[in-house]
């Protein structure tokens, strides 16, 4: 609204028939006509040769060989010479409408009525209560994936070592790694730490369940708990397993004698 007001005052002001912008394209273009050579076919029509180039200019038809004139609506350099060349000719009547004053004006002539304040606006009762729309299920499978935030934290990818030949980014079953270049890369690539771990809770637990043992059944139920107290109650059981299995044998032995 302030800022159509603003622009039909400002075009208000304007003495000229032509925008200003318009008027300084003329007076810029008239500034290049010097260093051409008109050569006049008729009243209407001449060839305007410039140290480059020539073209053909009919001002019945408000056209130039160069087609600035049809593209922009204003007379290009070429047929600015012909109509200055011309006595009795003005310049404005071969503008295109749209660069007069005069349209201007006509564009911010409409007016946006000014708008009280919401609180003072008169009630309207209509009559009826307008419901939201009979919307249809939409078509195909309804989504399922969720629309992620852009500002949401994205789940780190965690890389998985191939336990064949112990580079990263694949599974055991496509390694692609030759059997030589394993067996170059040797132990180095095998003992990894959970597997240097493993062995040793194996060899506890075949030695405590090959020995019939008195704390056997209660000894599982701690191990899930305190490494170090589990390390010690297992380093306790296997030496008194060792003291059981070496009194059985001398025992045996004693028997069979
Ligand atoms: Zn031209
Ligand atoms: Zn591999």
């Amino acid at each position: 609204m302030t800022k159509l007001d603003a622009r039909r005052r400002c075009a208000l002001r304007w003495k000229h028939a032509l925008v200003p912008n318009a008027l300084r394209n003329v007076q810029d273009v008239r500034k290049m006509t010097n260093e051409f050579i008109i050569r006049r076919s008729d009243d209407m029509r001449a060839e305007i040769t410039s140290p480059t180039h020539r073209f053909v200019v009919d001002l019945i038809a408000r056209e130039c060989s160069c087609n600035r004139w049809t593209l922009t609506g204003m007379p290009c350099s070429h047929a600015t010479a012909l109509i200055q060349e011309i006595r009795g000719l003005d310049i404005v009547e071969f503008i295109d409408p749209c660069y007069y004053t005069e349209a201007y004006l006509a564009t911010y002539e409409l007016r946006v009525n000014p708008l009280m304040d919401r609180q003072l606006w008169e009630h309207v009762e209509l009559g009826y209560t307008v419901l939201p729309p009979m919307s249809r299920r939409p078509r195909g499978r309804p989504k399922k994936k969720r629309i992620k935030d852009p500002n949401e934290a994205k789940r780190t990818k965690r890389m998985h070592k191939c336990s064949r030949c112990g580079n990263w980014g694949h599974h055991k079953s496509s390694c692609k790694e030759s059997l030589q270049a394993i067996e170059a890369q040797g132990t180095q690539a095998l003992p990894k730490q959970p597997r240097k771990q493993q062995p040793k809770r194996r060899a506890n637990n075949k030695k405590t369940t090959s020995t019939p043992g008195t704390m056997e059944g209660s000894q599982p139920h701690v191990e899930g708990g305190n490494q170090s107290a589990v390390g010690v109650s297992s380093q306790t059981l296997l030496s008194s397993a060792i003291v059981v299995v070496i009194f059985f044998v001398v025992f045996e032995v004693g028997v069979s004698e």
